[in-house]
């Protein structure tokens, strides 16, 4: 059993991962939220944490006074955050923050030495290297809970030579608007975008779904997480959502990972790696399973894919200019000011202004990346 730091405790997997803790009996030592109080709240008075982090100061203010006749302690602000990374009490911090947010707190759990289910890609897409040298070097494990990296993951138990892998393939569902044709997508709106077929995620990954933007994130997450180059990793899409990614070795076998789309799997796969336990997560019914198809991507209609592959190819902290201006670009998406074919426009225009750095990179930089790419897409607005 494992004790641990949840970030983001309110978002969807922050959500499901307490209903792993709870159904293994996992002890939960910190929560952290942004500003959901109410919800923060209700998860603390159930179980119990020895600490609640809001990275809003009010929102924790707020907090510390619903919870004033309970012994937890409630801590405000980035630092707030970090704490909650870095508690003593917990040998395993779930990083369910959403975005570059998650940067910091993930370092400063590497730095203490914990295990980290990494459910923030963002972290390793803005500063892979960094944050991989540093796990490294720190003797931190890092466990992926994104469900095509965890079905990687799981292929490659037992694979004692990262020579052997030929290729990793990662399934994409497609999203919503697979089969549309750019001109299609240029009518296509946010409710439209918000409904994704086949699993139930937050409002930002649920948009990076549907411009593809999300394989693309993955794409790079999986070159960091792994060390393979980009021509040893190549996206399918596979429209059922069963097979969750494949791994292909050099004598032509492939290793695939299937379930259902839950998400309770892979988090709790992040928790006892190496051990599997009983869980929540409902098994797969072959019998029950429609037929799986696989199809190449669009790249035409998607280029958010196109743009991520790009990155990827050229390193350094492209990746985090990338990843700057989509959070800025999916967030006026998502406050209707912008439509659909946008993001991609908005993406590309930033890659174009900013000037990336090659080779080693500092914290220093990538966090200037980011700000510089959010600035350009700004601009691009007035
Ligand atoms: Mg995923």
């Amino acid at each position: 059993m494992r004790t641990i730091s949840i970030l983001g405790s309110t978002g969807s997997i922050g959500r499901q991962t307490l209903e792993v803790a709870e159904a293994c009996g996992h002890r939960v030592a910190a929560l952290s939220v942004n500003r959901s109080v109410e919800l923060a709240e209700e998860q603390a008075r159930k179980v119990r944490p020895d600490l609640v982090a809001a990275a809003d100061e009010k929102a924790a203010a707020d907090l510390r006074l619903r919870l004033a006749d309970t012994p937890i302690r409630v801590v405000g602000g980035p630092q707030g955050l970090l704490e909650a990374a870095s508690l003593p009490q917990a040998d395993t911090v779930v990083t369910a923050v959403v975005g570059i947010a998650g940067l910091k707190p993930t370092l400063a759990a590497i730095d203490a030495g914990k295990r980290i289910a990494l459910a923030n890609k963002e972290t390793l897409v803005c500063a892979g290297d960094l944050v991989m040298a540093r796990a490294r070097e720190r003797g931190a494990e890092i466990v992926p809970v994104d469900s095509e990296h965890s079905a990687i993951f799981q292929c490659l138990q037992g694979c004692r030579d990262r020579g052997e892998v030929r290729r990793l393939i990662i399934t994409a569902s497609g999203g919503p608007f697979f089969g549309k044709s750019r001109e299609e997508l240029g009518q296509v709106t946010r409710e439209q975008a918000l409904r994704h077929p086949n699993w139930s995620m937050g409002a930002k990954i649920t948009i990076d779904s549907a411009t593809l933007m999300n394989k693309g994130l993955e794409f790079i997450e999986a070159m960091r997480l792994y060390a393979m180059p980009p021509e040893k990793i190549s996206v399918v899409v596979h429209r059922e959502s069963i097979i969750h990614s494949l791994v292909e070795f050099v004598d032509g076998a492939i290793l695939a990972q299937l379930g259902t789309a839950d998400m309770r799997l892979p988090i709790q796969y992040a928790l006892t790696w190496p051990e599997r336990t009983a869980g929540p997560a409902a098994p797969l019914d072959l019998l029950s399973c429609p037929p799986l198809t696989f199809h190449a991507p669009d790249p035409q209609a998607f280029p958010c894919l196109a743009l991520a592959l790009e990155c990827a190819r050229k390193g350094g902290t492209s990746t985090a200019i990338l990843n700057g201006a989509n959070e800025a670009a999916v967030a006026l998406f998502l406050e209707d000011k912008v439509k659909f074919l946008d993001i991609p426009r908005l993406v590309a225009g930033a890659l174009e202004q900013v000037e990336a750095r090659t080779g080693a990179y500092s914290l220093e930089d990538v966090l200037q990346a980011d700000r510089a790419a959010r600035a350009a897409v700004d601009e691009m607005m007035r």
